[in-house]
């Protein structure tokens, strides 16, 4: 059976945490789709290109990963793509009853469609995007949180340096 899991999110911009949840995901599914939402709503830092660029680099060592775009319901998106799973990571507590309340909504609406959580590396399971780009706008130090070249752009997107492609 040729099994395809979804793993949507914003990824403003992919960290070590979620790359840890797309490399177990990936080691359990036939093929892994991460699909990167436009999140309009959440006025993300980054682009949806560039958000897809980013994960399209980080995830390029992982031969049956493919990243895309989506807007609209997650499970739409899901039954378009012919899957049946839905991947999401799980850090603390903290996630557990938004990430709840998220599953059952969208088994309500969708019977078929399973969500399916994995628990990150417990060295990532304190990992933000949102904190990341807090502690560095106040100078911390973030390499060890996000791939390097990841940590580049987004220093030069909160410091205000135009973005060049390398
Ligand atoms: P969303 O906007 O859908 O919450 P995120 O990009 O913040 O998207 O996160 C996508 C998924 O990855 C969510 O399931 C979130 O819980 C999970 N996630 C985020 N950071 C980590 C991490 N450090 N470890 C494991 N899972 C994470």
């Amino acid at each position: 059976m040729n099994r395809k899991a979804v793993y949507p999110g914003t990824f403003d911009p992919v960290t070590h945490g979620h790359i840890d949840i797309i490399e177990r995901a990936s080691r359990v599914f036939d093929h892994v789709l991460v699909g990167v939402a436009h999140s309009h709503d959440k006025k993300p830092l980054f682009n949806v290109k560039e958000r897809i660029e980013m994960m399209k680099e980080a995830t390029k060592h992982l031969g049956n990963v493919r990243v895309e775009d989506f807007s609209g319901l997650v499970i739409d998106y899901v039954r378009k793509k012919e899957s049946m799973v839905i991947i999401r990571g799980l850090r603390m507590i903290s996630d557990f009853e938004y990430e709840f309340q998220m599953a059952l909504t969208n088994r309500k609406l969708a019977e078929d469609i399973e969500t399916i959580f994995m628990m990150t590396n417990e060295s990532y399971s304190y990992l933000s995007s949102k904190l990341i780009k807090e502690a560095l706008t106040l100078g911390a130090d973030i390499k060890s949180f996000v791939p390097s070249f990841v940590a580049k752009k987004l220093k030069n997107k909160l410091h205000g340096k135009p973005h060049r492609r390398t």
